[in-house]
């Protein structure tokens, strides 16, 4: 930028932010990776080999992150599923991160949920489409505020589910992660200069399924909290 910035010609879009537990401050989202396939079970319930994968990547925009509690459902489809995922947001950032040095990147975690246009997803795959459509839609990652590393630790194992009007949906553990949160940043800073404000949703267990306007989400993760999204 120079000394003397211009003046925009349209309004900029607001910076994204969440609210942090236990704190007046905000957290500004940069930008929003999501792991695919990343919990044996759901890699083979969506007919992968989770033997053989290197882990894959995809975007969501940083305004579809969405603390609010509930869940507009979208246009354009006629199966959306849920899928609950852990939050990690970065403090700092970088390429080339060692495995060993990726924790200290991160400022806290949360719970959040991947929601997605499945019929949308399904349609992208078989015509080796991109995924935007189907993953990166306004509202589209319901989550909990961020809860900062310095006072719940670096979850590594613990309960993570999903209810649906209080009927268990999915079950998993964060130690059936295959790709462990400091490689997941490793991975991701070889592919593109991570920073401050960058946000990871770390895949999702086995269990994902519909769900209909009306439905309550209550999501859960031991040592982080707990998720609740009213489907509207
Ligand atoms: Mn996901």
């Amino acid at each position: 930028m120079s000394e003397r910035s211009a003046a925009y010609a349209v309004d900029p879009a607001p910076v994204s932010v969440l609210p942090i537990a236990g704190s007046d401050l905000v957290f500004p989202v940069h930008r929003v990776y999501c792991v695919g396939r990343n919990y044996a079970a759901h890699s083979i319930e969506m007919g992968g080999d989770p033997i053989r994968e290197p882990p894959f990547f995809f975007q969501k925009n940083s305004g579809n992150l969405d603390a609010g509690g509930s869940f507009p459902y979208p246009s354009a489809s006629s199966d959306v599923h849920h899928e609950i995922e852990m939050l990690v947001a970065l403090k700092s950032g970088g390429v080339d991160i060692p495995v060993a040095d990726a924790l200290g990147c991160v400022y806290g975690y949360g719970v959040a949920l991947d929601m997605t246009r499945r019929d949308l997803q399904a349609q992208a795959k078989q015509l080796a489409q991109p995924w935007e459509v189907a993953k990166a839609f306004d509202h589209s990652a319901p989550c909990t505020a961020i809860f900062p590393a310095d006072r719940i630790g670096h979850p590594t194992h613990g309960a993570i589910w999903l209810d649906v009007n209080e009927a268990r949906r999915q079950t998993g553990d964060l130690n059936q992660m295959i790709w462990k949160v400091p490689e997941m940043i490793s991975c991701l800073s070889g592919l593109f200069r991570l920073r401050a404000g960058d946000v990871l949703l770390s895949g999702t267990p086995a269990g994902v399924g519909a769900i209909r306007r009306g439905d309550l989400m209550h999501g859960h993760i031991d040592g982080i909290g707990d998720l609740e999204v009213r489907v509207v």
